[in-house]
């Protein structure tokens, strides 16, 4: 796996590519990978000739008491795993690279209304960083597919409503949420846990179930949603938000609405902010 941190770089390899009739899946990250990011590396290799996947860490959405200087940075150990998993190019560029007139003067995207919302409405700013960068990555890798996972859902709907407002010629596709065997989501930030943290997180999953099973068997989702978010303070968590919504654009249901829902949870526990989904059907 070919490594490459300048945009001229990564332009030639793709070039190359194209010129030899390839198609290009691309799988965007901020490093520090796990399982979840390796399957959505083996995705991409399954779909498309070749598989370019990027590691930068996004100063523009991180808010400023965020941890943008704490997230792990472990690229010689990224690097082996995207070999492993099937990656022939890794592109790991600088702040310069892609904010050549830095943070506070580059050209930034806002997507409207679906980001008003959930993680938008708590971490405000943060999906017009995503939603810049993404756009810039796939300026400079011009992918064919780009590969999100389902665990930042409301990321995915971002990045597809940019896509289709924006006629970028890429397809979005979106991957299941990877677990832990006691159903944990995956995260770069789970190592922030201490041991009985970690221990206590997969309540998170749990509640998410429970979620599920208590709309199922039909009860209201305003007394579902309090239940859980209850449960959740009673371990020792602070939820920012504890919901059912439309999986179609996250939107509220109507009370008697029982198809196309999730259940999303974003709470702290501890220093370190978790969050999860989970489709119903
Ligand atoms: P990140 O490096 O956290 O920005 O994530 C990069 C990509 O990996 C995003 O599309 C995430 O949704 C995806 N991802 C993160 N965790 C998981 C997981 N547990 N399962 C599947 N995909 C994941």
């Amino acid at each position: 796996m070919q490594t490459v941190q300048d945009a001229a770089g990564l332009r030639a390899t793709i070039r190359g590519w194209r010129s030899q009739g390839h198609t290009i899946g691309f799988v965007p990250t901020m490093g520090n990978l796990h399982a979840g990011h390796h399957s959505l590396v083996k995705l991409a290799r399954a779909r498309t000739d070749r598989v370019v996947a990027s590691i930068f860490v996004n100063p523009t959405q991180f808010g400023p008491n965020e941890d943008f200087e704490r997230y792990p940075r472990t690229l010689t150990q990224d690097q082996a795993g995207l070999a492993e998993s099937g990656c022939d190019l890794l592109f790991a560029p600088d702040v310069t690279t892609l904010y050549p007139y830095g943070a506070a003067g580059s050209v930034s995207l806002h997507v409207p209304e679906i980001t008003d919302t959930l993680e938008g409405a708590h971490r405000p700013g943060h999906f017009d960083g995503v939603a810049t960068v993404v756009c810039k990555l796939f300026n400079l890798a011009q992918p064919d597919i780009a590969i999100f996972g389902q665990k930042d859902l409301q990321q995915l709907k971002v990045i597809e409503r940019m896509v289709r407002d924006l006629s970028l010629p890429v397809k979005v596709m979106g991957a299941p949420t990877q677990r832990a065997e006691d159903g944990l989501a995956l995260s770069s930030r789970n190592q922030y846990l201490s041991e009985t943290e970690r221990v206590e997180a997969a309540q998170i999953y749990q509640t998410l179930q429970q979620m599920r099973d208590l709309t199922a068997k039909g009860h209201a989702r305003k007394v579902v949603e309090q239940a859980a978010a209850s449960k959740l303070e009673r371990a020792g968590f602070v939820p920012d938000y504890v919901v059912i919504r439309r999986m179609d654009d996250l939107s509220e249901p109507a009370e008697n609405e029982r198809e196309g829902l999730v259940a999303l949870v974003a709470a702290r526990l501890g220093t370190t902010r978790l969050i999860d989904n989970l489709p119903f059907d």
